[in-house]
């Protein structure tokens, strides 16, 4: 058998976001897709230990924003990578309330959906969450990013919730210059430094402060190993 097999299904990359006691939050989701046209119902399978999932659960209402295929890799870092419990992942962040009540994310999205949860099936570690659209919008004819394009243009990775995750063996390491985070696919290049966290261009990995953490999703320098 070769696990090649499950990285062949086509998915898209998409904000999945709920409310909950006036309080927003939201998740990247790649497991999204209609299941019926009349009327029209949507499906996503969310992580149970995720922040989301128990938004989805009280509120019974979700919104899917269909992410750009040039969202950039911090965007899907704080959505993919980062907890509502420990940020306000919209701060700063164009949105609005939906008919249902959801907040719907707005930034970098090229169309919406919201929906009323109408049926949730168990599976294990997620639930999927089937919803009536009661609302949507194209927002822009940019294209939608997709899995694969996310996976092999931008060399990103799936967190461990994601329904996709897949356990990689660690690699030996190598003399390399450039890092890459094994949590996000977020890569350290030396000839570019990290500005946004104030290092300049030429540093070596091995000269970053000891609490410098990926500009993507926040891990640790340990979390990082040299490209192969
Ligand atoms: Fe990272």
């Amino acid at each position: 058998m070769n696990r090649e097999a499950f990285r062949k299904i086509s998915y898209g990359l998409y904000v999945v976001s709920s409310i909950q006691d006036g309080k927003f939050n939201g998740q990247i989701a790649n497991s999204m897709f209609q299941v019926t046209s009349e009327p029209s119902t949507i499906a996503v399978s969310i992580a149970k230990e995720n922040l989301t999932h128990a938004y989805i659960a009280s509120s019974r209402v979700f919104s899917v924003s269909i992410l750009a295929e040039d969202t950039p890799m911090t965007f899907i870092g704080l959505f993919g990578f980062k907890s509502g419990r420990d940020t306000d992942k919209f701060k700063n962040l164009k949105h609005r309330i939906g008919k249902t009540g959801a907040p719907i994310v707005l930034d970098h999205a090229v169309a919406y959906l919201e929906a009323k949860v109408v049926q949730e099936l168990e599976c294990g570690s997620h639930t999927i969450f089937v919803g009536e659209v009661a609302d949507y919008d194209s927002l822009g004819n940019e294209a939608p990013m997709t899995y694969s394009y996310y996976h092999t243009v931008r060399k990103g990775k799936a967190p461990k919730t994601a329904p996709t995750y897949e356990r990689e063996e660690p690699r030996a390491t190598a003399a390399a210059s450039r890092y890459v985070c094994t949590l996000c696919g977020y890569v350290y290049d030396p000839a570019l430094g990290d500005p946004e966290s104030g290092v300049p261009a030429g540093r070596a990995f091995e000269d970053l402060p000891a609490d410098w953490t990926c500009p993507v999703c926040g891990a640790g320098k340990d979390q990082f190993e040299p490209e192969q």
